[in-house]
């Protein structure tokens, strides 16, 4: 269990689709200032998980809270809580410029001092923003729009980012420098919690990681732990067990 103050408390959550449980009895803590990924093969109830705290799917049973408090149930109320979801599959506004795609980031903010104080801090983390904006979002590369669909999320100031599959068809040298920018989002203190399929990725940059099967949580332990562990490479790294 991590060490560090929970921002983010899950308890006993279960999510049902009609009469597929996607989630059963999932707990877990995301810690102030870490980066943690859950990891699990398709199906395995990650992006439910997201989705659910996103405030998108509603849970049948169990408790979220945020600091301690509940997190809202309508999604609109969870980014003013300081939650961002970075969804799946770079959903970008494709006939929206590259700036109007960031200022729907912002859209709750009215503080117009800090909206210009984020859209610098976006393009510091990934200035090919800046120089696209006034390009229409679906001529961006899949690259750029993933960076793009990242930096909408960070122009609400979320104090937690949620991202579902940053890395997801993306070519090797980008998923690099996606997975080098989250770290970089995190040190300046966005914490972050991170579903990916690209197990080796995620468990190399998480401080803490959680594995998920078929609904459930059932493995949990440092990115350090995960990555040693005998069960995980075989499972989800590729590598074979060494036979005895
Ligand atoms: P992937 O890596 O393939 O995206 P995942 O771990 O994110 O998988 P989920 O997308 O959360 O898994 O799906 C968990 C289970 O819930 C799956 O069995 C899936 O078929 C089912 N499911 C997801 N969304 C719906 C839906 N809208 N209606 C019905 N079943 C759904």
């Amino acid at each position: 269990m991590s060490t560090l103050e929970a921002l983010l408390r899950i308890e006993g959550l279960c999510v049902s689709y009609g009469s597929i449980q996607a989630l059963k009895d999932v707990s877990l803590q995301v810690g102030e200032g870490e980066i943690v990924s859950i990891v699990g093969a398709n199906g395995a109830g990650k992006t439910t998980l997201l989705n659910t705290i996103a405030g998108l799917v509603r849970a049948t049973k169990g408790s979220m809270t945020l600091r301690g408090k509940p997190v809202p149930r309508a999604s609109h109320q969870v980014v003013a809580a300081g939650v961002a979801l970075v969804p799946e599959g770079r959903r970008v506004f494709g006939t929206l410029t590259v700036r109007e795609n960031l200022m729907l980031g912002a859209y709750l903010r009215n503080d117009s001092d800090g909206v210009q104080r984020d859209l610098e801090w976006v393009y510091s983390v990934f200035p090919r923003m800046k120089e696209r904006l006034d390009q229409v979002a679906s001529t961006l590369s899949g690259g750029e729009q993933q960076m793009l669909s990242i930096s909408r999320g960070l122009m609400s100031r979320p104090s937690l980012l949620l991202l579902d599959e940053p890395s997801l068809g993306l070519a090797p040298v980008l998923v690099q420098e996606i997975f080098r920018q989250i770290r970089r989002i995190n040190r300046e203190g966005v914490t972050v919690l991170m579903v990916e399929q690209n197990a080796n990725q995620a468990l190399r940059f998480a401080h803490y990681a959680y594995v998920m099967q078929t609904g459930r949580v059932v493995m949990s332990g440092t990115g350090r732990e995960l990555l040693a562990s005998p069960e995980v490479q075989e499972s989800y790294l590729g590598r074979r067990r060494r036979s005895v």
